[in-house]
C-alpha cells in the first residue's frame, strides 16, 4: 500500500504558501499541513504600501490564496497557530493555538518563517516592551492596518530608512499631503540598490519634496501622554542634534531572518544570519527544507553568502521546496541575482546584482547611458538611464541599474544576461524591437553596453 508523504510547512507567507501549492501539484496524495501564527492566509506583503496609498482599495484584495482555496486543494491550514518546537529525531512538530497543543508528525518539513523587522536602538522607543504609540513597523497586514488607522489625523510623519520600502512609504504618505521627514544613517539613499551617481536625481527630488537627513541617526524619542511627539536626530559627523516634531514614525530599517526554531534543532546558520540552504532548498539536516526570507544562499556573481529579502525569491524557493519535498526534482540556479524594482516620487528604479560599494572581490568597469524610451522625433519619450557593470577580467556582465521608463523590464534583460554568463560584447549587439511609438532603434540597454564595452576594451589594451 502506498504510504502518504506527510509534509509540514511552518509559515504561510509567499514561500510557505507556494511550497504547499507545488507540493500538492507534484503529489496529489501527500498529506500537507501549514501552521501559520498570524490570522491571515497567504497575502502579498509587497502590496501593503498601495493599500495605504489607496491605489488598492482594500486590505482583503491582498489575500492571494484564501483559507477556502487551501481547503479545496486539500491542504490543511491552521491559522493563529504558532509552532513552538521541532523534534527532529521523532519527526514531530509541536504547535499552539490559543491553549490548544497540536502535535503532528512529518516525513518532510519546510521552514518558511520569514524575517522580523530590524529595529535600531533608539532611546524611549519601547514602553512596557511595546513600541510607543505612534511608532510603526510595516512588515505585516496588522502593521499596515495600524498605520492606516492613523493616517487621517497625521500632519507630520517621519520615516527611518531610505531603502526601497522606506521610500515607498514616504511616497505614499507624501501623496496624502503629509509633511515628510526621512532619516537615513548612511550618506546616501537607496545604498543597496543604486550607486551614488544613479540615485542623485532621486535625492534631489526628495530634497525638494521632503525633509531628507542623510548621515543622521535617530537617537531618541520624546513623548507626550505616552505618544510620540518628537524625534531627536544626530548628525554622524558633527554630532549636532536636531529635534523634529512628528505625529508618526515609521521604522523601515530592514529585517533579520527568523531562524529561532531552525537554530534550536541545529540547522546551520550562515554568516548573514540566515538558514543555509542548498540548490534543492535543503538545510544542513536531511528531510528539512527552508525557503524565503529566513534563508541565506550564494550570490550568483561573487559566490558570497547573501540573505534573501525579496518576494520573488521566496516564491522561487517555495516552488523548489514544494516539488522536492513531494518527491519531484527542482534545482535553484547556482546563486541569487537580487533583481529588484520599485517606484516612488515619479521615478521607476530597478537593479540586478550588487552595487559598486559592495561588489569588492570583482574588478568592475562601468558604462552608463541616458536616453529616451522613444525616438527623439516621436512625442512622449521618457528618460531612462542605465548603468551596467562588467567584469574586467572576462567581459561578463555582473550588474546593472536603471532609473526611468520601463526600468524593471530593461533590468530583466540584464538579469537574463548575468544568469547566462553573457559577455558585454554580445549584449551590446542585441537586436531589440523598434517602432517609433514603442521603442527607439537602439535601446538604451544596448547603448549602455556600448559604453561599457569601450571602457572594458581600453582596460584590456
Ligand atoms: C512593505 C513591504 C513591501 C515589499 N515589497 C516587495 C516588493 O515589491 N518586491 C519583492 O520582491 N519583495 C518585497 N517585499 C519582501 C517580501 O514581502 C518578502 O521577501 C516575502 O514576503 C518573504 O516571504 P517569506 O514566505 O519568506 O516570509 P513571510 O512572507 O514573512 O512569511 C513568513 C510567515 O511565517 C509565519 N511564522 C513565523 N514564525 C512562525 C511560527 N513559529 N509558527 C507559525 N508561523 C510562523 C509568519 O507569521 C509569516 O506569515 C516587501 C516586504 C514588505 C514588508
Amino acid at each position: 500500500v502506498d504510504k502518504k508523504t506527510k509534509i509540514i510547512i511552518i509559515g504561510c507567507g509567499a514561500g510557505g504558501g507556494t511550497a504547499a501549492q507545488l507540493a500538492r501539484k507534484t503529489d496529489r496524495n501527500s498529506e500537507i499541513t501549514i501552521f501559520e501564527k498570524g490570522k491571515y492566509a497567504q497575502y502579498s506583503k509587497c502590496g501593503l504600501p498601495y493599500v495605504l496609498s489607496g491605489e488598492i482599495s482594500s486590505f482583503n484584495n491582498l489575500i492571494e490564496f484564501s483559507e477556502n482555496w487551501f481547503e479545496k486543494e486539500n491542504i490543511k491550514l491552521y491559522l493563529n497557530t504558532s509552532v513552538t518546537e521541532i523534534n527532529k529525531t521523532k519527526h514531530i512538530v509541536l504547535a499552539k493555538r490559543d491553549n490548544e497543543q497540536i502535535k503532528k508528525e512529518f516525513d518532510k518539513l519546510i521552514i518558511a518563517t520569514g524575517a522580523k523587522a530590524f529595529i535600531p536602538s533608539i532611546k524611549n522607543i519601547f514602553e512596557n516592551n511595546k513600541l510607543v504609540s505612534g511608532v510603526h513597523l510595516l512588515r505585516t497586514m496588522d502593521d499596515a492596518k495600524a498605520l492606516f488607522s492613523e493616517l487621517k489625523h497625521t500632519k507630520k510623519a517621519s520615516i527611518i530608512g531610505a531603502g526601497l520600502i522606506g521610500l515607498e512609504i514616504a511616497d505614499t504618505l507624501y501623496k496624502k499631503g503629509i509633511d515628510i521627514t526621512i532619516i537615513e544613517s548612511l550618506s546616501n539613499i537607496l545604498e543597496n540598490t543604486l550607486d551614488i551617481d544613479m540615485s542623485e536625481p532621486i535625492k534631489k527630488e526628495l530634497e525638494v519634496k521632503t525633509n531628507l537627513f542623510t548621515n543622521h541617526i535617530a537617537s531618541k524619542i520624546e513623548t507626550e501622554n505616552s505618544r510620540i511627539k518628537q524625534i531627536i536626530i544626530k548628525n554622524k559627523e558633527t554630532n549636532q542634534e536636531k529635534k523634529i516634531e512628528t505625529d508618526l514614525l515609521v521604522i523601515a530599517t530592514g529585517s533579520k531572518p527568523e531562524v529561532n526554531l531552525a537554530e534550536k534543532i541545529g540547522c546551520k546558520i550562515g554568516k548573514r544570519g540566515g538558514i543555509i540552504i542548498s540548490e534543492k532548498t535543503l538545510t544542513s539536516l536531511s528531510n528539512i527544507y527552508a525557503v524565503g526570507d529566513c534563508t541565506e544562499y550564494k550570490d550568483f556573481v561573487t559566490n558570497e553568502p547573501t540573505c534573501v529579502g525579496l518576494g520573488s525569491i521566496a516564491v522561487r524557493h517555495g516552488i523548489a521546496a514544494g516539488v522536492n519535498a513531494a518527491g519531484g526534482e527542482y534545482n535553484l540556479p547556482s546563486g541569487l541575482l537580487q533583481t529588484r524594482t520599485s517606484e516612488f516620487f515619479g521615478f521607476e528604479v530597478a537593479a540586478v546584482g550588487l552595487v559598486k560599494n559592495v561588489i569588492k572581490n570583482i574588478q568592475t568597469v562601468y558604462g552608463k547611458f541616458s536616453g529616451s524610451s522613444l525616438p527623439h522625433y516621436y512625442p512622449g519619450g521618457k528618460n531612462i538611464t542605465i548603468k551596467v557593470g562588467v567584469n574586467e577580467k572576462n567581459g561578463e556582465i555582473v550588474s546593472a541599474q536603471a532609473v526611468g521608463s520601463n526600468a524593471a523590464q530593461r533590468i530583466n534583460v540584464f538579469a537574463c544576461a548575468i544568469q547566462n554568463n553573457v559577455r558585454v560584447e554580445n549584449l551590446k549587439k542585441l537586436e531589440t524591437a523598434y517602432a517609433p511609438p514603442i521603442a527607439p532603434t537602439l535601446d538604451v540597454l544596448t547603448l549602455s553596453c556600448d559604453v561599457a564595452f569601450l571602457k572594458y576594451s581600453r582596460k584590456k589594451r
